[in-house]
């Protein structure tokens, strides 16, 4: 594995049992991840980003094939260990934020360095840092509901980033966000991407995947060579 890779995909096979059926859903997939990447991997519906993201986010186990995060060997961790895999290295961003909705924002960013189990003092400076980068500061003691959807998205954004992670794994960050929003949240991830964090969007929307700085198809489990530009067909509604 070259030293600057963050994660590597290899022949990476999901199935699910239906009955007697093995119906497969992730096919040979191959993906290497750079360290300071901007991927985004776009599919239509029912193409497996879903399956995808839960193996890449450690939430699930490939059937077959090896995953390798930062030379540890995923696909043989066990259950407590993809926890801890997940909960030191990916900083989810979700479609619906997963804000908890009776904590402030601030609270709501503080909440990985709560679990993580550091101290007070240093929290408080590792949120205000984080919500002043992102630009939400001003909105710390806001709980979800009294903010916009970009506000909330930022929050989201603040509480991956907080824990300093090796990527951000984001899930249709867009998909609940108005279009001037959606400009403004890709923005955001481009000026993360140019101060060097390593970022894999996965979406339906080929506007979103563009804003990316480099983009793999996923089709029928089947991740599809680089490309660039649209191509024909890759994205039904
Ligand atoms: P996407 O997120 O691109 O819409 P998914 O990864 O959710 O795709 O699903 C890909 C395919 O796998 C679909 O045909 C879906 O029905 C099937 N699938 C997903 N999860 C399961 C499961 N737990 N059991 C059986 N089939 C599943
Ligand atoms: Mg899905």
């Amino acid at each position: 594995m070259a030293l600057t890779s963050l994660l590597r995909l290899q022949k990476v096979c999901k199935s699910y049992r239906l009955g007697k059926e093995e119906i497969p859903v992730l096919r040979d997939v191959d993906v290497e991840v750079e360290r300071g990447a901007y991927l985004a991997i776009m599919g239509p519906s029912g193409s497996g980003k879903s399956t995808l993201l839960h193996i890449l986010g450690c939430l699930d186990a490939p059937t077959s094939g090896s995953y390798w995060l930062n030379g540890r060997a995923v696909h043989e961790a066990d259950a407590a260990e993809l926890a801890r895999i997940r909960n030191q290295s990916i900083g989810f961003v979700f479609q619906n934020f997963n804000l908890l909705p009776r904590l402030n924002l601030a609270q709501n960013v503080e909440l990985p360095l709560i679990y993580a189990g550091i101290a007070g003092a240093e929290r408080k400076r590792l949120v205000q840092a984080m919500m002043e980068r992102l630009g939400i500061w001003e909105r710390r003691k806001h709980k979800p509901h009294e903010v916009s959807g970009g506000q909330k998205q930022r929050a989201a954004i603040a509480r991956a980033l907080v824990k300093t992670p090796d990527f951000i794994l984001a899930d249709e960050p867009t998909g609940n966000l108005d279009s001037d929003t959606t400009r403004e949240i890709l923005k955001l991830f481009s000026a993360l991407h140019a101060e060097g964090h390593s970022i894999i969007l996965i979406t339906h929307e080929a506007e979103v995947a563009h804003a990316a700085g480099s983009m793999r198809i996923l089709r029928d489990g089947r991740l599809l060579g680089a490309v660039e530009g649209v191509v024909e067909g890759a994205v039904e509604k």
